[in-house]
């Protein structure tokens, strides 16, 4: 596995573990009258992360960032205990974009003795990564209710680049009447055009050379898209190309970008999403139609 970096030296910021000492600060916020917006996290922060809390940080007073690695969410044969940790790095790498204070529970604290209850958001969860990963969408959504229950943010900003997930905590907000506003936060990318992930550091150097291709041919598809041509032209050329690359294409759809519907023929307006395996290393993104770019 590649080398994370290192940490930053200067900053710090105060971690809490407990919801009540989470709570007792935000309430100490709120009683000045202070707006508040969450970023929830994994950990292993990088550059993609800390424009979330940037954007958080432009739209709400104060900015809690939270990591857990959610148990829940993680098929039985993925990178649970392989996934990377390192809490004073991220830590610090938090505090330098801007978040005020890190929300850092054990699994005790999340999942107490006799936890018992599971949140299922349906039909935006059906297929896409929900079809290759039973179960990861109830362990996202059992999460991420709760941490919007412990902290009560104001807004709280989830990145483009998982955009399935982002569409099932809009569902699941609007759903359960939970009173925040979701927002969604730009794909950052290598210079290349990778997008961001803590994955990556799973990739050999030769794997890393080739998942560039990854971005370059579903933003291919989406100029096709674009320019007419049917979706299952587009994206049978699309999926050839990654192949003879060597990923093994888990899916590639062109979805409706609201509510992930099946698309066909020719559409003026679509997300295209991927996934595929490098290797043992599972890589997502997507791109919009027509493209940005
Ligand atoms: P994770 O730690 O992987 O659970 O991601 C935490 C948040 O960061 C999620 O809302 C992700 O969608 C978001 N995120 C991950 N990678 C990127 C990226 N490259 N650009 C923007 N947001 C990202």
């Amino acid at each position: 596995m590649r080398n994370l970096g290192p940490a930053p030296m200067t900053t710090e910021i105060e971690t809490v573990r407990t919801v009540a000492d989470l709570r007792a600060r935000v309430s100490a916020w709120r009683a000045r009258g202070g707006s508040l917006a969450m970023v929830p996290t994994m950990g292993a922060i990088h550059e993609g992360h800390m424009s979330l809390v940037r954007q958080a940080k432009g739209l709400a007073g104060h900015v809690v960032a939270s990591i857990f690695v959610n148990p829940l969410q993680f098929g039985p044969s993925e990178d649970f205990e392989a996934y990377p940790r390192g809490e004073a790095r991220d830590a610090a790498l938090l505090a330098e974009a801007g978040a005020d204070l890190l929300f850092a529970p054990g699994a005790g604290e999340m999942y107490p003795e006799g936890f018992a209850t599971t949140v299922h958001v349906a039909d935006i969860t059906e297929g896409l990564c929900g079809a290759s990963r039973p179960d990861h969408f109830d362990g996202v959504a059992t999460v991420v209710a709760k941490l919007l229950l412990q902290c009560g943010p104001d807004v709280a900003i989830f990145g483009e680049k998982d955009y399935q997930q982002l569409l099932v905590i809009k569902r699941l907000v609007r759903d359960l009447n939970i009173p925040v506003k979701i927002v969604g936060g730009a794909i950052v990318r290598e210079p290349d055009g990778l997008a961001l992930s803590s994955r990556n550091a799973y990739l050999s150097a030769e794997e890393r050379e080739t998942a560039p291709l990854l971005y370059a041919t579903i933003q291919q598809a989406a100029h096709a898209l674009a320019a007419g041509h049917a979706t299952e032209h587009a994206l049978e050329s699309a999926r050839a190309a990654l192949e003879a690359a060597g990923f093994r294409v888990d899916y590639l759809e062109a979805r409706d970008p609201e509510t992930l519907a099946r698309l066909s023929g020719s559409v003026a307006t679509a997300r295209i999403l991927v996934a595929a395996f490098l290797g043992k290393t599972r890589l997502i993104d997507n791109v919009p139609v027509p493209p940005r770019a």
